[in-house]
């Protein structure tokens, strides 16, 4: 479904701090303890409500158009 840069396979990745997840395991070791295996995460929370990964898709989407400087569009 997913893949790493090396193109193997991935169940998915941390909308955080962009890791690749190999095992549904792997997910659950990085989300448990309010994911304090997580250091974009633990460096972000409470400072802004959207993971960077996320931030990013939205602006390649044009979504957060609105929120740049016009001589950044
Ligand atoms: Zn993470």
């Amino acid at each position: 479904m997913f893949m790493d840069a090396e193109g193997n396979k991935t169940v998915g990745f941390c909308l955080w701090c962009n890791r690749d997840f190999y095992s549904m395991d792997e997910v659950q070791t990085h989300n448990a303890d309010d994911m304090a295996a997580c250091p974009s995460f633990q460096e972000l929370k409470g400072q802004q409500g959207m993971p960077p990964v996320l931030q990013a898709m939205f602006e390649d989407a044009g979504l957060l158009d609105d929120t740049r400087p016009a001589d950044e569009k």
